[in-house]
């Protein structure tokens, strides 16, 4: 087997919506599409995935150094002892000649690059990207009644345009109608009364601080982190997300001296040596707070693999990791390695948030569909800018 082509496009992001630090009408995604020689119903095997949500589209990276390696490389070498494409190969020749270090936007491209090669081998073993996952894991998926269900959570409460607190009392009203337990909003785009004020509405609307989580989007210096955490403790809250700067673990390690509840971070960090600097001196405690990092923004899967064996060498538990990005490829590695669940963004960053209509979601779950890889083209909008990657 051997890679023919490989596309990729830059997609908009679909939404007038901000947090503390960023407006996500500018944003773009790549998509990528590895191509093969194999020839599945009339049409070449081919692999698609995107770098998740949240950054930029990297196609300059992908063209000018990543797409070009792995074209050029002997086929052979691409594969792993079964003849199947291996996706931490295809990632090591991506990465030939980068220095270590500076994880930054190259980490996006070559996650869009390693997970659309998990997406062609689930295509073909003709089965849903989880099993595969957990397959190639060692992990025993059993029935999918009993395994597949994730939890996931209502990621929204962003600030509008115009926006008030009857607003965001019908948004949150409307999760908890369509089948969701939990969710998150922003803080720290407002003064501290005002998200006070919202943070309180949305507590009442679904009826638990347990139930909501907030997310700083690493706004806050050392002493707002601090003041913010004095103040959030009196709700009992799921957790307080990103209180600071993502690297800066000295001041996640002080928020979390003074703060009783969970603490989330991770999405912004890109490598597995990243996220052992966390684990040593970001002061997380096993078995309270809440590791976000993203394959979609880390390399892919093999890296991501990395930093749950990091996190498990120092007595965190899998269930405590909950991907920031909602979106089908997470569900499908969250389903597969056993996480504790993922994010979910019901109608927002379209058309890579939320899941395809057949995912079904109840009681705060989604169960990932049977659709081969992971089920991108069965998600409408997608399955259009994905028809006009791959031409
Ligand atoms: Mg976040």
């Amino acid at each position: 087997m051997r890679i023919t082509r490989i596309v990729e496009t830059s997609v908009p992001l679909r939404g007038e919506i901000a947090n503390a630090l960023v407006d996500f009408s500018r944003h773009t995604v790549s998509l990528v599409a590895v191509v093969t020689d194999r020839i599945r119903h009339g049409e070449p095997v081919t692999g698609v995935a995107f770098n998740s949500i949240g950054r930029f589209a990297q196609g300059g990276i992908l063209a000018d150094r990543m797409i070009p390696r792995i074209l050029g490389a002997d086929p052979e070498s691409l594969l792993d002892e079964t003849g199947r494409i291996d996706p931490a190969r295809v990632l090591r020749r991506a990465l030939a000649d980068e220095k270590p270090g500076g994880h930054g936007d190259r980490a996006g491209a070559a996650a869009a690059l390693e997970l659309a090669c998990w997406d062609l081998n689930a295509k073909l073993a003709d089965e849903p990207a989880y099993r595969t996952i957990a397959r190639h894991f060692g992990r025993d998926v059993g029935s999918k009644e009993a395994v597949a269900a994730v939890p996931v959570y209502a990621a929204g409460g962003y600030y509008y345009p115009g926006d008030g607190l009857d607003r965001l009392r019908a948004e949150m009203a409307g999760y908890l109608d369509s089948g969701y337990e939990a969710v998150k909003m922003k803080i720290g785009g407002a003064s501290m009364r005002e998200d006070l004020d919202r943070i309180e509405a949305v507590i009442d609307v679904v009826g638990s601080g347990a139930r909501v989580a907030v997310d700083a989007n690493g706004r806050f210096d050392p002493a707002a982190a601090g003041d913010w955490a004095q103040e959030l403790s009196r709700y009992g809250l799921r957790w307080y997300e990103e209180p600071g700067d993502p690297l800066d673990f000295a001041l996640n390690a002080q928020v979390i001296a003074g703060y009783p509840g969970a603490v989330a971070t991770g999405e912004n960090l890109f490598s597995v040596r990243d996220v052992a600097n966390l684990v040593r001196y970001g002061g997380m405690r096993p078995g309270r707070d809440i590791f976000q990092m993203d394959a979609g923004l880390s390399y892919g899967l093999t890296e991501y693999a990395g930093m749950l064996e990091v996190l498990e060498t120092h007595g965190y538990h899998r269930g405590c990791a909950f991907p920031h990005g909602g979106h089908l490829i997470n569900l499908h590695i969250a389903a597969g390695l056993g996480l504790g669940g993922c994010e979910s963004y019901p109608g927002v960053f379209a058309p890579f948030g939320g899941y395809s209509p057949g995912c079904a979601l109840a009681d705060g779950t989604i169960t990932p569909t049977d659709a081969p890889g992971f089920g991108l083209e069965e998600k409408p909008d997608l399955a259009a800018a994905i028809a006009d990657l791959v031409g």
